[in-house]
């Protein structure tokens, strides 16, 4: 059992990590629910143990030969023997059981603007509830969140929560859609399919922010549920992804196609990261599989990169090269291609395709004037693409 005063050394220790990369520990069930944990069982024997001994068990698993259990979660599909944890730290074979590390740990609740997931076209000035777990199956070198992706669920001592406790949370506070963000969400799929078809029953949407690692059956059940989804594409050659994040791309171009065919609202982002999938070379090619794949309405967002965990020595993406990719997806007919994390830049802004003028306006993560009505420009009255209620 811990004591109170190395609880609270922990948290302090944790704020400054986690507010230096936006994620934030304020909100307050959140931290009820951390404090309330001190005089609970969540604190008792080694946090792995009990953690492992609370673990329910998961889904998309197969048991193999052995004792051992086959994941179907990801495209890693890791064979695990008895008492070993999958590569994304989540999930462990328990006795010939897969189990689930994550489920009803968040780690990371707070409210945002949905903007800075980023959505800029499903329902644009909305706020978002955003959660998340520890985890990741990537192991990418230029992560911006690695101080959840990259922890184990132990990390973090949280009590457990379960799916009806946050959806309650959401509707006490008015919010309209969840996400599922911050880690990789494939990770707590289980966790997030009970959320959010619990959540569309009170009329709450969800939204999630992925690397699209997942396997296409889980996926299939995560679009029954979800409203929108966001796909970090990181590049598309396979080469990047396997000496970048320690993976390989196919998987995530079959999880964006698969979402294009499903009724889910689908956004792309390209974080462009400089010397590394920068080149004129790699952003064409983005671009054009983008077009040539899912066409000229899925919104597609160039992000500013700031040097971060095993890259601090690079520096942060230069606007210009942003600008320049965005000129590159519109000249080859990308309707909705945007400048990201340059707060107060054009790039930000919504433009009618149809008549080129300006009908929402950002500044930072907030819409600052709108001037589309039931989906339609303002103006010209032509359709945008897009979800707005
Ligand atoms: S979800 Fe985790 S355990 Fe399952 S295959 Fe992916 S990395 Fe391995």
């Amino acid at each position: 059992m811990i004591s109170r005063r190395e609880f609270m050394q922990s948290l302090a220790r944790l704020a400054p990590a986690l507010g230096g990369t936006g994620l934030v520990l304020s909100e307050p069930a959140l931290l009820r629910a951390l404090l309330g944990a001190l005089g609970g069982a969540a604190f008792a024997g080694s946090p792995a143990d009990e953690l492992i001994r609370q673990a329910p068990r998961a889904r998309f698993w197969s048991a193999a030969a052995g004792g051992r259990v086959q994941c179907r979660l990801c495209a890693r599909e890791c064979l695990l023997a008895d008492g070993q944890r999958g590569l994304c730290r989540s999930r462990a074979n328990v006795g010939g059981e897969m189990r689930s590390l994550v489920y009803g740990r968040p780690v990371s609740v707070h409210v945002d603007p949905i903007e800075k997931k980023p959505f800029y076209h499903f329902l644009p000035g909305s706020r978002a509830y955003s959660i998340g777990t520890t985890g990741c199956p990537l192991r990418c070198k230029f992560c911006q969140n690695w101080q959840t992706s990259q922890a184990s669920p132990e990390d973090y001592r949280v009590r457990f929560t379960p799916p009806g406790d946050v959806v309650e949370s959401v509707r006490s506070r008015k919010v309209p859609v969840i996400a599922y963000t911050y880690n990789e969400p494939l990770v707590f799929t289980e966790y997030l399919l009970d959320i959010a078809s619990s959540a569309r029953l009170g009329g709450i949407r969800s939204a999630m922010v992925t690397c699209g690692y997942m396997g296409p059956a889980a996926l299939a059940e995560m679009c029954r549920v979800l409203d929108a989804v966001k796909v970090d594409l990181k590049g598309t050659s396979e080469s990047f992804y396997r000496d970048a994040c320690g993976a390989e791309l196919k998987p995530v171009l079959r999880t964006i196609r698969q979402i294009a065919k499903s009724r889910v609202h689908l956004e792309i982002v390209n974080l462009v990261v400089p010397t590394l999938n920068d080149s004129d070379r790699m952003i064409a090619g983005l671009c054009d599989w983008v077009m040539g794949e899912l066409g000229p309405d899925i919104p597609l967002h160039f992000t500013r990169f700031r040097p971060d965990y095993q890259m601090p020595h690079l520096p942060p993406t230069p606007t210009a090269t942003l600008e320049r990719a965005r000129s590159m997806a519109m000249s080859r007919g990308i309707r909705y291609a945007y400048v990201g994390n340059v707060p107060g830049h054009h790039g930000n802004n919504t433009f009618c395709p149809w008549c080129r003028k300006e009908i929402i306006v950002r500044t930072q993560f907030f819409v600052l004037e709108s001037n589309v009505n039931n989906g339609r420009c303002g103006y010209c009255g032509k359709k945008i693409a897009g979800v707005f209620a």
